[in-house]
């Protein structure tokens, strides 16, 4: 089949900013579970996600650069940073990944006002 670049570009974009809305909304202290389920969550996206092509290059740079799961900022900063690694590759704007903090905003309002999310 034909590749559709229209649809491909979507996929993309709707799935970094499932990625970067997780990372801004996961525990500033996660504890060792929180953790791991974001680590294999990452692994596993990167081994599921529908474009072939990009789910290989992926898989090569969460090899390269392991994903940080150790605190909100760990984990917002390294999307950030392997999201670049892909801009950079597909020759797009890098972003500034000093002004992450309230770029993402999940729309949740008043949940998780106990801090932990
Ligand atoms: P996107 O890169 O989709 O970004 C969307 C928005 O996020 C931007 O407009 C900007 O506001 C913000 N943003 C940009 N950079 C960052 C950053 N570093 N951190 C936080 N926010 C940021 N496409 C291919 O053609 N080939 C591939 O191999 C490929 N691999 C991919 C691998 C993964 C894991 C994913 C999720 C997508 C991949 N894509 C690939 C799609 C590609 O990355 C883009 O999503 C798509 O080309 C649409 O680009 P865009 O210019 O709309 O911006």
């Amino acid at each position: 089949k034909l590749e559709n670049a229209t649809a491909k570009a979507e996929l993309g974009r709707a799935s970094w900013k499932l990625m970067h809305t997780m990372m801004a909304r996961f525990p500033d202290t996660p504890t060792a579970d929180d953790s791991l389920a974001l680590q294999t969550y990452i692994q596993l996206f990167a081994r599921l996600y529908p474009c072939g092509d990009c789910a290989s290059h992926f898989q090569l740079l969460l090899q390269e650069y392991p994903p940080q799961t150790s605190s909100r900022n760990a984990a917002a900063g390294w999307a950030c940073f392997v999201h670049n690694e892909v801009n950079k590759r597909l020759k797009k704007e890098l972003f500034d990944c000093s002004k992450i903090g309230d770029f993402y905003d999940c729309g949740c309002g008043e949940d998780g006002k106990d801090g932990k999310k």
